[in-house]
């Protein structure tokens, strides 16, 4: 189904493999510690990966937030910032990347996608309004929760389907979005969010035939809609790989299109370049005007909006490099190779492959673990544990509690492995694609996990939790016993 991507190279006997096509400049250590080090370090961390330290850590696949690597150009352009509390030239270089790049007129700065969402939930969500969009993202649904709003997720039913061929599992429903629209109002809908290439269920994509779609929907109901461009460049390169009539159009042209359709387009920079940000974009004044008081009041003057002028320079050349589809395609190049490996090792994956990471299906790989006792956030300490590898979770850990204090069981239980760009490579690759098929041949040592503090807000960040039993001291030891005196 999906086409060769220019990141991805063929050898004579036929087999196709993912390929660097940059080369490493500045590097920086990495250290491998001891099983009996790694498995002390998680203890200390309280079972949650955000917890860890780096220097115990081989490699960091948490998240791709902030943690891309930045290309020379970038680095460079860092020299020339403008020091300058309003009218830096820094921000008007970034301004002119963004009108160009996202083709808006209005643009305003934030120091990252959720002060963006925080701006956008103050004046867009009354109380009692319903947000329909193709799935959640934790930081938005927090700001919109706390406006008074409610989230509604309208995916179709491939969406939440872990093995599927379905190209764009990103796509709002359309029945569903009519159904919304019939039940509360469009006087009731804040605005209706779209997600590029969807965080929390594998970063799966959407397409532009569904937005065009929910456009002519949104035009009858005079709704407007925003897009939560995080992802931008990877769900425009999978329209290109996916989409027949984009076949052959280049991403730039893609993501013009798909901001074209929205009215408001916000962006975390730490996805979209490889830095600190973000920013909020629109053609309207009107949006603007309304927005705009409120960035000197959370963020900083409308010409840094809490960047510094070092960012925003890099900001800028990252943004013209996400429509460069050599830099735009290496990340699901590699994601692509890992899941394609996992599953003909039958080992339980999301598909196809999507954006920003390989997604494990925690509830196929510990079967014998209860959703109640956190199977994705167990899978993430147990892979830890015998890879030095750190994946996120994204379950229930990442969930909430309902008014009687049960947890909101998860629609999936995923361990994300992240692949930022252009930071690993194929032999590291390879490295974590082993020791994930060893402990799937090992998965029956491991256990669950329970909460031992946890916060009331976004608790997977700095929540502890402990094992129910010791199964973490029984999977080292037979790593221990596999491995010999190896890593
Ligand atoms: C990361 C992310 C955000 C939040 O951005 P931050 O810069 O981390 O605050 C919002 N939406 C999506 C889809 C994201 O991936």
């Amino acid at each position: 189904m999906d086409k060769n991507g220019s990141s991805t190279i063929r050898f004579a006997g036929g087999e196709q493999i993912p390929v660097e096509l940059h080369k490493v400049r500045i590097v920086q250590k990495l250290h491998l510690k001891p099983v009996e080090e790694r498995l002390e370090a998680i203890e200390k961390g309280g079972y949650n990966t955000f917890l860890l330290n780096t220097q115990d850590i081989f490699l960091d696949m948490l998240t791709d937030s902030g943690t891309n690597a930045m290309s020379d150009n970038q680095v460079s352009s860092m020299l020339h910032a403008d020091d300058a509390y309003s009218g830096s030239q820094s921000f008007y270089r970034m301004e002119a990347a963004l009108k160009e790049v996202f083709g808006k007129k209005y643009i305003l700065p934030a120091h990252q996608g959720r002060a963006a969402e925080n701006i956008i939930s103050k004046i867009f969500v009354k109380p009692g309004d319903v947000i329909p969009t193709n799935y959640h993202f934790t930081t938005t649904m927090a700001h919109i929760e706390i406006n008074g709003g409610k989230v509604l997720e309208i995916y179709g039913e491939e969406a939440v389907k872990i093995k599927s061929n379905h190209p764009f599992k990103g796509n709002i429903d359309v029945d569903k979005l009519r159904a919304v629209i019939d039940e509360y109002g469009a006087e009731k809908i804040g605005f209706i969010r779209f997600e590029a290439s969807t965080n929390l269920i594998g970063g799966q994509p959407f397409s532009l035939a569904n937005m065009r779609e929910v456009r002519k929907i949104a035009d009858e109901h005079g709704l407007m809609i925003v897009l939560d461009a995080s992802l931008i460049g990877e769900n425009a390169w999978f329209i290109k790989q996916r989409e027949e009539e984009y076949e052959n159009v280049h991403i730039k042209d893609i993501l013009l299109e798909m901001c074209g359709l929205s009215e408001l387009v916000y962006f975390s920079s730490r996805k979209v370049t490889s830095t600190r940000g973000g920013g909020i974009c629109t053609d309207s004044e009107d949006i603007y005007m309304k927005l705009r008081d409120l960035v000197p009041l959370y963020e900083g003057f409308l010409t840094y909006g809490g960047m510094s002028v070092r960012e925003i320079e890099a900001m800028a050349v990252g943004l013209y490099e996400t429509t460069d589809e050599t830099v735009i395609s290496q990340s699901p190049a590699f994601i692509k190779y890992a899941v394609e490996q996992l599953d003909k090792a039958g080992i339980p994956v999301v598909t196809p492959a999507g954006a920003l990471g390989c997604h494990l299906d925690a509830m196929g790989f510990l079967p014998h673990v209860r959703q109640e006792e956190y199977p994705a956030g167990a899978l993430a300490a147990a892979l830890f544990i015998v890879s030095g590898c750190r994946g996120m979770e994204r379950g229930t850990v990442s969930s909430v509690r309902d008014e009687d204090g049960n947890d909101i069981l998860a629609d999936m239980e995923l361990l994300r492995l992240a692949f930022p760009r252009r930071v690993f490579t194929l032999s590291q690759t390879l490295f974590l694609l082993d020791r994930v098929k060893w402990l799937y041949a090992n998965r029956e040592l491991v256990g669950g996990l329970k909460f031992v503090e946890e916060p009331p807000v976004l608790r997977f960040f700095m929540g502890r939790l402990a094992p129910v039993s010791d199964w973490p001291q029984k999977l080292a030891a037979k790593f221990r016993e596999d491995f010999g005196d190896s890593l």
